[in-house]
């Protein structure tokens, strides 16, 4: 909801909390609409922001769109709707000139930018991910700004992202960043469509994504294949389980950070408890489970209250899995509540279920852990989840 409910972070702290934040640039702020070309003007104010957040030792993430619309232009393909392989074509050509507009607007102040192309499967597939986690977490020590967009030449319609706002949101999660920031073309969420509805106000703080907020959004556009308020509550979704808040506010002012710092009009969706630990933002968002282990009301209510699954609380058990496994965590209504690393094969589970801890070694004939699953591999995947007392 909306309101005055307790917040991990009050929006009037804003900006002023964030240590480590991703910022999301979307392709109208940066290429004027008209002429395709880019707004150097615009991105090197940007810059003073970047460089005043690492002054104060922040670490500062950029994720850039653009690339389709500067490319477009350059190749003479502007004006009409492109085809998948005409915006890959497209992209290709822009991101070249995206990436030196940053260097270039950064040099200034003596920062160094890397430049980081991204597919879905790149958050997804654990490799992949740890890969790009620690290249990331490695420029950030180093000082550099990355500067992420989609790696639109591979990503086929399939493996998509498609828009920026997720891949964001994605890229929070996955760095463990406390703050999202969209810089976008409306000040935030309204509560209707501010251009159709005069009594339409703006919600500056959004605690859970209900369906009357999701109301709010309204549809996407027709043709729209990326952007609009829909992906903005889907990027939110994402940041919020990944402890991260996210802010959305207009960028289309010069220095829209040290704006919002001021206090300009702005959305933010408050995260729900600390930045994930990037281990359980894996287990939550890339395993398949391998079984489900079913739960009693006594032990669902001691997970929400941050707790570790033990045997006694455990009233099914299904699937065939080996200690280590991902498995789901269900009710016995059968809805999935959290995810986790399994720390028995699924025999052994049936063998002491229903059991005091203290019964293992003469059950199995062997003293292993008195959970069944760690809270530490464990992560709740619904709303409240593992925040004490919800
Ligand atoms: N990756 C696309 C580009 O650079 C942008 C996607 C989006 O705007 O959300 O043009």
């Amino acid at each position: 909801m909306s309101g005055k409910t307790k917040a991990a972070r009050a929006p009037s702290e804003g900006l002023g909390a964030a240590k480590r934040l991703v910022v999301k640039i979307g392709s109208s702020l940066l290429a004027d609409e008209a002429k395709g070309a880019i707004r150097h003007d615009w991105i090197a104010a940007l810059a003073e922001d970047v460089a005043e957040l690492r002054r104060r030792g922040r670490d500062v993430v950029l994720v850039s769109s653009g690339a389709i619309a500067i490319g477009g232009t350059q190749l003479g393909l502007a004006g009409g709707a492109m085809k998948l392989e005409e915006k890959q074509a497209a992209a290709a050509t822009g991101q070249i000139r995206l990436a030196h507009a940053y260097q270039e607007a950064l040099e200034r102040h003596g920062i160094t930018v890397a430049q980081i192309l991204l597919t879905l499967d790149d958050t997804v597939e654990r490799r992949r991910y740890l890969n790009a986690r620690s290249t990331i977490d490695t420029l950030l020590r180093l000082g550099a700004v990355p500067v992420i967009n989609e790696n639109d030449t591979v990503a086929t319609n399939e493996i998509r992202f498609g828009d920026n706002d997720r891949l964001a949101a994605r890229v929070a999660a996955m760095i463990s960043a406390d703050t999202l920031v969209l810089l976008s073309t409306v000040d935030g969420l309204y509560t209707a469509d501010p251009e159709r509805d005069p009594n339409a106000t703006l919600v500056t703080e959004v605690r859970d994504i209900t369906p009357e907020i999701t109301a709010m959004a309204g549809d996407a556009p027709p043709g729209y294949t990326s952007g609009g308020m829909v992906t903005k509550l889907e990027a939110a979704k994402i940041a919020q389980t990944a402890g991260c808040a996210m802010v959305i506010v207009d960028g289309r002012r010069m220095r829209p950070l040290s704006a919002l710092a001021a206090g300009a009009p702005s959305t933010w969706f408050l995260p729900k408890g600390e930045p994930r630990s990037a281990r359980k933002h894996w287990i939550a968002a890339s395993l398949k489970p391998a079984g489900v282990i079913t739960v009693d009301d006594g032990a669902l209510k001691a997970l929400r209250n941050g707790k570790s699954l033990l045997p006694s609380g455990v009233t099914a058990i299904e699937g065939a899995f080996e200690r280590g496994d991902a498995v789901s965590v269900a009710t016995t209504g059968a809805e999935e509540v959290a995810r986790g690393l399994s720390a028995y094969s699924a025999a052994d589970a049936r063998r002491i279920m229903g059991h005091k801890s203290r019964e293992i070694q003469q059950l199995l004939g062997y003293r292993g852990r008195d959970e069944m699953i760690h809270r530490d591999n464990l992560v709740m995947l619904i709303d409240g989840g593992n925040e004490p007392g919800s």
